[in-house]
């Protein structure tokens, strides 16, 4: 039963005023049992039964609840380097996948690795994660776009939850581009994903969410609508990649399936808007995936001041963002998306947590939730997104274990 003390000041995350407040607490302590918070609050009201407890030191930081990576392609085969810099020089990412760059050339790196070797990378991208902090990651298929594709990089992130603190959030994303088997053949592939691929990833317990990437080289609406119907019924919440390139209607779409989140919305219409905040979805921002494809982000002030929650997420993949640096996505927020600092720590922690529907488990700091949180070396949370540095994190514990801290 150890106890956290030496905290210069402990953000719990909660944000009853707004998400453009945090509530602070200054000289704080944590007492947690096992994997469970059992007490937040200001050190000298620790009570009496803690206080002989086992000590384990801030040094002087601030603690954060521990972030949420709520929208990551972490499984992949190979990389893009090579795509950069046609990127660069002004081929548009639709202009790359359909020269057969793009998602496809994933696919095949993807299919060719062997598991092994994709459970080696998962790890070493999570043990990394763990060092900025990120205690719970949302995980996308994507890269399969076959039955058995599709399962293994589930079974794989099945296989990583078992042996890790940090929370894993598998999301099925069968519908993440037709594949090249069913070029000539779309309604089959639709067909496939409906009747077989869903099926079975419930049945067999493999994802908690369905996902389908809507744009105009993807996946249509009605198409859309189909899938992530069939994966409700099934069990699998909805979430949509979401108005990315262009106005698709694709935010609409989110609030008439009741998804958890729609992600990207860069180009998300006012009607797109007001309909997420009645129908209670998060969007999900992705400032990595604005910054590398050069367009313009989200606009997040106006989804803030309509009542939309929004989440800040890395989007980690090897095309539009391949980094996994969520501390530096949540200062690109701030700079690009005009989030402030209180709103970006909310947006990686609460309302990411909502995005993965954990929010009664993690996103916030109190008794009764899971033990997850990080100490960063820095005087404020402002003073952490503003100062930006390799890394600032010190220490990370994940359901009440250390998974990371820094050598003094
Ligand atoms: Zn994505």
């Amino acid at each position: 039963v150890p106890v956290l003390h030496e905290i210069r000041s402990l953000v719990t995350g909660r944000h009853p005023e707004g998400p453009g407040r945090l509530e602070c607490i200054p000289d704080a302590a944590v007492a947690w049992e096992g994997e469970t918070l059992r007490w937040v609050g200001p050190a000298g009201d620790l009570p009496t039964e803690w206080r002989d407890a086992p000590r384990w030191s801030a040094g002087g930081g601030v603690v954060i609840p521990g972030l949420v990576d709520c929208h990551t392609h972490l499984a992949f085969g190979g990389w893009r380097a090579d795509e950069f810099e046609a990127r660069i020089l002004g081929k548009s990412y639709l202009e790359i996948a359909a020269a057969g760059g793009g998602i496809l050339s994933t696919v095949a790196k993807t299919r060719a690795a062997t598991t092994a070797a994709l459970l080696a990378r998962c790890r070493h991208h999570l043990a990394a994660m763990a060092r900025l902090g990120v205690t719970t990651i949302e995980a996308k298929s994507g890269y399969g776009l076959s039955l058995e594709h599709e399962l293994r990089l589930l079974e794989l992130y099945q296989a990583i939850a078992a042996d890790t603190r940090q929370h894993i959030v598998p999301t099925l994303l069968a519908a993440h581009l037709v594949p090249p088997e069913f070029r000539e053949d779309r309604e089959g592939y639709v067909r496939l994903v409906i009747d077989r691929i869903i099926p079975e990833a419930a049945r067999r317990g493999l994802a908690r969410f369905c996902d389908v990437f809507v744009e105009e080289r993807a996946f249509g609406l009605p198409e859309a609508r189909r899938i992530l119907e069939a994966g409700r019924s099934a069990g699998l919440q909805p979430k949509l990649h979401a108005d990315q390139l262009s106005a698709g209607g694709g935010a609409e779409l989110a609030a008439d399936v009741g998804a958890c989140s729609a992600d990207h919305l860069e180009c998300i219409s006012e009607t797109g808007i007001h309909r997420m905040r009645a129908a209670g979805v998060v969007a999900v921002s992705l400032p990595f995936a604005s910054l590398y494809l050069g367009v313009v982000p989200l606009p997040a002030r106006r989804l803030l001041d309509a009542g939309v929650p929004v989440a800040v997420a890395t989007d980690f993949n090897p095309g539009s963002a391949p980094s996994y640096h969520l501390p530096m996505a949540m200062t690109l927020a701030c700079t690009l998306q005009r989030m402030t600092p209180a709103e970006v720590l909310h947006g990686a922690t609460t309302v990411a947590a909502r995005a993965v529907g954990l929010e009664d488990r993690i996103g916030t700091l109190e008794a009764g939730k899971s033990a997850d949180f990080a100490v960063l070396d820095a005087e404020s949370v402002e003073h952490w997104l503003y100062h930006l540095r390799d890394n600032a994190c010190t220490l990370t514990v994940a359901r009440g274990e250390a998974i990371w801290r820094a050598t003094p």
